[in-house]
């Protein structure tokens, strides 16, 4: 059985995160999509609320699992016997960042867990969770960045905080 984990904050998931997604899972025999609970980074939405999100745009995926972690990813890979990493590439300026984080996975896991790259499709490529946050904020519409089911939930979210 041939696993693989898709780490990132997916605050929130976007139709590019599950391009990324839907194309990893017909690679690898499971794919699990897992949050990092990045407490130096701010959120929207809690690990737990993103979770849910993902658990429920993947639930037609029947290979995908959903999980969060703490800490390294190498600690985390080797915690569950995982040897892949797959990460998207939007465009030239995301190479640099990935190349260091690959580069670092490799040497602290001593060569054990290695990171795959997907390019974007080209319809997502401009597509950024970021992006999404902010034309929402400004009351822009999102159907063309998320799944329907999405869209309400972040408006909401970002009205609460107003
Ligand atoms: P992180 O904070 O770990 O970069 P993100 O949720 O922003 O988390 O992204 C997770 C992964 O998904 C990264 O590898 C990123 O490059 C990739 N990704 C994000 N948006 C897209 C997209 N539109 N197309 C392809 N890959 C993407």
């Amino acid at each position: 059985m041939k696993a693989a984990i898709y780490p990132g904050s997916f605050d929130p998931v976007t139709f590019g995160h599950i391009d990324i997604i839907k194309r990893a899972a017909t690679i690898f025999d499971t794919l699990i999509v897992s949050v990092l609970n990045n407490e130096r980074k701010s959120s929207l939405f809690s690990v737990d609320e993103r979770v849910k999100l993902l658990r429920e745009v993947t639930k037609d995926i029947p290979n995908v699992e959903i999980d969060s972690f703490d800490g390294l990813l190498v600690d985390y890979a080797a915690k569950k016997d995982v040897h892949v990493v797959v990460r998207g590439l939007r465009a030239i300026t995301d190479f640099e960042y990935e190349l260091q984080n690959a580069q670092t996975n490799r040497l602290l896991s001593k060569g054990e867990l290695d990171t795959m790259f997907l390019t974007t499709s080209l319809e997502y490529a401009y597509l950024s969770s970021s992006a999404v946050k902010e034309i929402a904020r400004f009351g822009g519409d999102i159907s063309a960045c998320v799944p329907k089911y999405e869209e309400q939930i972040i408006i909401d979210k970002l009205n609460s905080l107003k």
